[in-house]
């Protein structure tokens, strides 16, 4: 997602989110939730029944939920029924935020389906209110594990999922949701609209929107279909600035390879970030329908998420980067190849000035496992260095190497997860480079190189000294542009390894300037004294 301000929320946790999800996916694996939700006009409160189908991959005496409880403030969620199998007889307690179902001993490979009718008003997770024009409007938006605050689930993207969607709503609205649109049927005053997925999906983007929306088909690309989905009082202006859809799509699909879901849906609405990557429905923020908003490089890093963040999907949250940092890189692709080399220069340099920034504010490394509080995760750490470290890494294998890299770890890992080591894995089976030092200098490690220069000219060579200041030492190579006396210039590469550097050039002219990383390919930081 892309914050539309700088968000400082803290969430409060709790002790269903202090236990190991990863733990809990070797026990349980969601194959498919089916979800059927009501919402009406007069009040807030929802009524939801989720099917949940789980294979057993070990033997458990209980299946466990997320689903947040009743709080003080009478908003959260009430279970009325549980279900296995259709027998009514189950034991379950709901508390703390958990849904905790007895099996009665289920064995390794077990397959059961469970039915949860439950109603509550939702403290979160689903935005439930007024638009900008006043019209009542609902959205999910989940990130990072809000989905449990208005449906049971496993909420963590290591367990995906199918999904598919009921909604109830009254006639007056449209819905939209993840998969592909099944029907809609009208029942007196309320429609039942259905929605179905054929991918499997993980919680943080599966979701509905529910609106008084105008809607458009946009496009093709390819095969995809693409849609608009406005509010009917911004129509126009929306169906305009929203056209770019398949375009983007398009190009993405040119250069990742085919897109993983059956439809996309551009979406305005009330998402609290500026763009939610939702899986073939992007949710974007209210006013991106307004005409004097650039939204192209919005569209871009959210058409992007869909390939990388949705369907390879970080393991956990410490590996957010292989997410964030793929979306911000790619939009910095669909840059370069649209506006050229210049562009992508550009927006490097300004990505590099955020990187530099935050260090100034939080010295963490990438991969950031201290970090509990996840809307913290959504930091120029995640986004822009993890942009650089692909800008880098490009650089470091090639890039035909590199954009094969990108489609065979897409490949790879389709619906599926990943990890930062298996990206690494990808990228030195197709170099045949060890990349060990590279991922850990620049993931695990706090900070990047801190550079200070100097150079002299000395009998038909220049002295060229460049000392690391921070730390540790990076290991890298820098351009060096070394400037003549009357104008002439050449790019020297120097392989940097040590805190400190001599370097020795021969040249035929002296020296009257020298520039350091003049294509902007390091991520570095100036010292001057
Ligand atoms: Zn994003």
């Amino acid at each position: 997602m892309r914050a539309l301000v700088l968000i400082c929320l803290s969430i409060t946790l709790t002790s269903a989110f202090s236990q190991s999800y990863l733990k809990r996916w070797k026990t349980f694996d969601v194959q498919k939730y089916s979800f059927s939700i009501a919402v009406n006009d007069s009040t807030n409160s929802i009524n939801g029944r989720a099917e949940i189908d789980v294979l057993f991959k070990k033997k458990s005496d209980v299946f466990m939920l997320d689903l947040k409880s009743v709080d003080t403030d009478d908003k959260g969620m009430f279970v009325t029924h549980v279900t296995v199998d259709a027998v009514t007889d189950v034991v379950w307690s709901h508390k703390n935020d958990l849904l905790v179902i007895q099996t009665n001993g289920v064995r390794k490979g077990d397959r059961h389906k469970y039915t949860i009718s439950y109603f509550g008003v939702p403290a979160d997770g689903l935005i439930i209110g007024n638009n900008m024009h006043g019209n009542r409007a609902f959205f999910g938006d989940n990130w990072p594990n809000r989905a449990h605050h208005w449906f049971p689930c496993i909420d963590h993207s290591s367990d995906k999922a199918l999904v598919d969607w009921t909604i109830r709503a009254p006639n007056h609205y449209d819905v939209v949701a993840n998969g592909k649109f099944i029907d809609r049927t009208v029942t007196g005053d309320h429609t039942y609209t259905h929605w179905s997925s054929t991918v499997p999906l993980a919680p943080k983007v599966m979701v509905a929107g529910i609106a008084d929306f105008a809607v458009q088909e946009s496009g093709k690309a390819g095969t995809v279909p693409v849609s608009t989905w406005v509010y009917q009082q911004d129509r126009d202006n929306g169906f305009a600035q929203y056209s770019i859809g398949p375009e983007v799509l398009s190009y993405f699909i040119g250069k990742i390879g085919e897109y993983p879901y059956e439809k996309l849906a551009n979406v305005q609405s009330k998402t609290r970030f500026g763009g939610m990557e939702n899986a073939g429905n992007i949710f974007y923020y209210e006013e991106s329908t307004d005409p004097l908003r650039d939204v192209e490089g919005l569209f871009a890093h959210e058409i992007a998420h869909q390939w990388f963040g949705n369907s390879v999907t970080e393991i956990d949250w410490p590996h957010v980067w292989l997410s964030e940092g793929f979306a911000t890189y790619l939009t910095d692709l669909y840059f370069e190849d649209k506006y050229g080399k210049a562009r992508l220069k550009e927006r490097m340099t300004n990505e590099r000035e955020s990187v530099i920034a935050f260090s100034k504010k939080r010295m963490v490394p990438v991969i950031d496992d201290a970090t509990t509080d996840y809307m913290q995760l959504l930091n120029a750490n995640s986004y822009q260095k993890g942009a650089w470290i692909l800008h880098m890494l490009r650089r470091e294998v090639g890039d035909d190497i590199f954009f094969k890299g990108i489609q065979t770890y897409y490949m790879t890992y389709r619906d599926s997860n990943a990890s930062s080591d298996d990206l690494r894995q990808v990228f030195e089976t197709l170099s045949g480079k060890n990349l060990k030092s590279f991922f850990k200098q620049w993931l695990y490690i706090p900070g990047h190189p801190r550079l200070k220069h100097t150079f002299k000219n000395d009998s038909g060579r220049v002295i060229i000294e460049i000392q690391q200041i921070q730390k540790k030492a990076f290991k890298f190579p820098l351009d060096i542009k070394l400037v003549f006396e009357g104008g002439k210039s050449e790019v020297r590469k120097l392989n940097i390894s040590k805190k400190k550097g001599s370097f020795k050039i021969a040249t035929s002219h002296p020296v009257i300037r020298i520039e350091l990383d003049p294509d902007v390919r390091v991520l570095w930081e100036p010292v001057f004294n």
